[in-house]
């Protein structure tokens, strides 16, 4: 068994791009970080565990791919340029065929949206991968949950409820199979490009990982306001468009893993903002806006929309 040094050194220490911000990546004790002056580290932190947040057959370059993929999406939500990341591995054997595809699914993600790994832990244990992110961003420009407003208008960055279909599809064989679907809940494509340009414009935003109508609560709550949603103008990929509609929607809803972001976008800056939207070739779909006189969610024709989001201490939706 080759030493815990020869591990790391072999898969995730990867030639990168000259930044002069780390002043000791991985090999010391710690990595030091210089933060550039005026901005803001933003940082944040998820958990990967086999059997609970993918499933045990998933492929190690997916499981890379999507560790990572999960933290870049929290940093795009905040409106951060990615910056670096630490990763905590814990691993039931050395398997050289596993790290490599693991290591692969990192790194080529990490280098597109040029995120510099700068140390971590690695231990012996059931399969877990903690990654934490950090990004930069300007002090003004960080985009909060607490900002929407009364007539606020709200977007989405892609189709909902593809990655909650491609699971059902994976556990229920019977189930017409898309691999479409399956590609989206294996290798979600973090948004960081919106979350740049959002960063101008929106007055709250997140990513949504637990369901539209469980995230959306998130932002109401912050923001002490009420949403409408179009329900017709929810986006559906051509797989849900087949489904029955009620099954479609309740993906779109309620499903998880979708890592698009949600936003409002005060009503007298929507034309700015789309515009700006078709420039940078970036896709956008309205799906409702902000009612600060009603509480939850409620669809344009007056029905409320209850969140049921996942709890991991409840077991499944609750
Ligand atoms: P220590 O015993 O001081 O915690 P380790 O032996 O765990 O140090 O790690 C040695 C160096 O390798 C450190 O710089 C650490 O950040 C880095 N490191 C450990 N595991 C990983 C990993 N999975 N990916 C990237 N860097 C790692
Ligand atoms: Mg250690």
């Amino acid at each position: 068994m080759p030493s815990e040094f020869d591990l790391i050194n072999t898969w995730f220490n990867w030639p990168n791009t000259a930044d002069s911000a780390v002043i000791t990546g991985i090999g010391d004790d710690a990595a030091a970080l210089a933060v550039p002056a005026g901005k803001q580290l933003i940082v944040t932190s998820d958990t990967f565990i086999a059997g609970v947040h993918f499933p045990h057959e998933t492929k190690p370059h997916a499981i890379g791919h999507k560790a990572l993929a999960v933290n870049l999406s929290d940093l795009a939500a905040m409106g951060a340029e990615p910056a670096w990341f630490t990763l905590a591995l814990t691993l039931p054997a050395y398997d050289e065929t596993w790290l490599g595809d693991f290591s692969l699914g990192l790194k080529t993600l990490a280098q597109h949206h040029n995120i510099q790994l700068i140390g971590g832990d690695t231990t012996r244990g059931a399969l877990s991968i903690t990654i934490t992110a950090m990004g930069l961003s300007l002090p003004e420009k960080a985009l909060l949950r607490s900002g929407a407003k009364h007539d606020d208008q709200l977007y989405v960055t892609g189709t909902l409820g593809d990655a909650a279909a491609g699971l059902a599809m994976l556990q229920q064989p019977l189930l017409t199979r898309y691999e479409s679907c399956i590609e989206q809940l294996d290798y979600p494509q973090p948004r960081v490009q919106h979350g740049r340009m959002i960063g101008d414009y929106a007055t709250s935003c997140l990513d949504i990982s637990d369901g539209l109508l469980a995230d959306l609560q998130h932002i109401l709550t912050a923001s002490k306001v009420g949403a409408v949603l179009d329900l017709v103008r929810i986006p559906l990929s051509k797989p849900l468009q087949h489904m029955d509609k009620k099954t479609a929607l309740r993906f779109a809803l309620s499903g998880g893993d979708d890592y698009e972001l949600l936003f409002s976008i005060p009503l007298e800056r929507q034309k700015e903002f789309e515009r700006h939207i078709q420039q940078q070739s970036l896709i956008c779909y309205g799906i409702g806006h902000i009612d600060q006189h009603i509480r939850g969610i409620i669809s344009s024709e007056q029905q409320p929309l209850t969140p049921k989001g996942y709890n991991h201490f409840i077991g499944t939706n609750h």
